[in-house]
């Protein structure tokens, strides 16, 4: 089966990306997450001396959901052709609605990739809140685990939803886009706390749409065409 040692050969590649993006990260996730670690944030980073981008921190963290996916696919590989994204919210308790709208939305606004709550067991990824001065940001553990953090001042500074949505939009493979308008989901903190658009618009929704149109291997063979450059 030439799509299996294809997608195994392409997990072995994202493994690396995982091991090399989780370097220097020995504070367990659950504990302060440390100020070197790849994190995709609503707001752009303050601190000028961060190593990576946003960009690269998105792309490590959407390639852990996709290792995750790949993992289980390759366990089952009778599986179903559309791809389904599992996560667990069990540790995000206070966000419970806004994870369900959010979920809601983007599987309404995309047609190539689903969101499906599951247990801690299953998931790809999962939701966990606290208090962290850097506000939500999606990022890994370091042991290529993707999570996605919702801080809880910002989320009472800014729309709930939109943060939550936003965030979920890094599991899809959307980078962030600051300088956009309200309507971009993708500009996260850029507009403001009065945006409270929690949908993503039609560039967002197509770009999304198109990166998993060939199922999981393509969305792989993208993420690794991209971390190429
Ligand atoms: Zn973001």
């Amino acid at each position: 089966m030439s799509s299996m040692r294809k997608t195994t050969s392409a997990l072995a590649v994202l493994g690396l990306g995982i091991v090399t993006a989780g370097l220097g990260t020995a504070v367990p996730a659950a504990a302060a997450p440390v100020a070197e670690q790849p994190h995709a944030g609503f707001v752009a980073k303050s601190d000028t001396s961060a190593t990576t981008s946003a960009d690269s921190d998105a792309r490590a963290f959407f390639q852990a959901v996709l290792a995750s996916v790949a993992e289980k696919r390759a366990e089952n590989p009778s599986a179903a052709a559309a791809v389904t994204v599992v996560y667990d919210a069990s540790r995000a308790p206070t966000f419970r609605t806004q994870i369900a709208r959010s979920t809601q939305i983007w599987n309404s606004s995309v047609s190539n990739v689903k969101l499906q709550s599951g247990s801690a067991s299953a998931a790809d990824f999962s939701y966990r809140e606290g208090n962290d001065s850097r506000g939500s940001y999606a990022s890994t553990d370091g042991r290529g685990n993707g999570y996605i953090f919702l801080d809880y001042r910002q989320n009472q500074q800014y729309d709930s939803t939109r943060v939550t949505a936003h965030e979920t939009g890094h599991v899809l493979g959307l980078p962030d886009h600051y300088s956009g308008p309200c309507g971009e989901l993708m500009s996260g903190g850029g507009p403001g706390p009065s945006c409270t658009n929690a949908n993503p618009n039609a560039a967002e929704r197509a770009r999304v749409d198109r990166l998993w149109a060939g199922g999981l291997a393509a969305a792989m063979d993208k993420a690794l065409e991209k971390s190429a450059r």
